[in-house]
């Protein structure tokens, strides 16, 4: 029932607030975006984000990580530049003044170091994106979000969920929409709860629901190009509600394409939904 009121994201509201690039846009136009993440049992996530967040409109990118992860990520992703995060002479809060926006968590592990990334990132006044490690670190930040001035954007799947509201995976499934309009209200944020219909809910308690993807996204690095996808999207012109549900979209849409004439949800790869982000944009566009 709760499903009926709430708000379907279609292909006709994607076409009519996607922003399109203006002729006289330059990189400064479309954002600043950092990536912090990766360690070094887990370089793909961030790679995966990064790729995912150039593909998606990012106008300047750069991907924080450990020394050992760098080499690896900037091997694969020529477009962006590099911060070592494990220098010892790092300022770090210096270092992210720049930035337009921030996505942190993915592949980060749970070191006291990357504990301290995000305690940095959330007393900043940026906008931030919080996935994977980072929202297992944030529970006990959860009191500082309402607090913050600049948008946070949390994108758990429901094992996440679960894990910050104390609950189980199966309450969370059973009541999405409760949950998710619960947590987005009490703590004021814009949250991307995840699963074959994610539901994207702002601090107001408005939700919409997506309905693009398939289950070949049921493997690892899906959710990781997402947050790269809303790093991107939220940069651009538009209402975050609206960045948010196209990002879920075009994610979705992208895994679609994919399997309809080339792969199968049994083969599709991360890799391979970020290679079908051109096709998305152009049936978005
Ligand atoms: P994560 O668990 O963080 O890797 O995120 C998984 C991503 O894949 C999310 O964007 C989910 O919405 C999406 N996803 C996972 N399973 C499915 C499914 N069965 N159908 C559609 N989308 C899915
Ligand atoms: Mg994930």
């Amino acid at each position: 029932l709760e499903a009926c009121k709430t708000d379907v994201w279609t292909l006709d509201k994607v076409k009519q607030t996607l922003p399109k690039r203006d002729k006289h846009s330059h990189k400064g136009s479309h954002g600043r975006g950092l990536v912090i993440g990766g360690h070094k049992e887990m370089p793909g996530a961030v790679r995966l984000t990064a790729t995912a967040a150039l593909r998606s409109g990012v106008g300047l990118l750069t991907v924080g990580s450990t020394s050992d992860v760098l080499p690896i990520v900037a091997s694969a992703v020529t477009e962006a530049t590099y911060m070592d995060l494990t220098d010892p002479k790092l300022d770090f809060e210096s270092r992210i003044q720049p930035f337009d926006a921030i996505a942190i968590g993915m592949g980060m592990g749970r070191s006291d170091l990357s504990r301290q990334w995000l305690d940095a990132v959330i007393e900043s006044d940026k906008p931030i994106i919080i996935d994977a490690d980072g929202l297992y670190f944030l529970k006990s930040h959860l009191a500082k979000l309402a607090e913050r001035k600049a948008p946070t954007i949390l994108t758990p799947h429901p094992g996440e969920m679960a894990m910050l509201i104390d609950q189980t995976i199966q309450y969370v499934k059973n009541n999405p929409f409760e949950v998710a309009k619960d947590f987005a209200k009490n703590y004021q944020v814009y949250l991307v709860l995840k699963g074959a219909y994610t539901i994207v809910t702002c601090p107001n308690g408005e939700q919409t629901i997506n309905t693009t993807g398939n289950p070949g996204l049921a493997k690892g690095g899906s959710g990781d190009c997402l947050a790269g996808i809303i790093l991107a999207q939220i940069m651009q012109k538009g209402s975050l509600k609206s960045s948010l549900a196209n990002a879920c979209y075009i994610h979705g849409l992208a895994a679609d394409l994919a399997i309809e004439d080339h792969h199968s949800t049994t083969d599709l790869l991360a890799t391979d939904l970020i290679n079908f982000l051109p096709d998305a944009f152009r049936k978005c566009l």
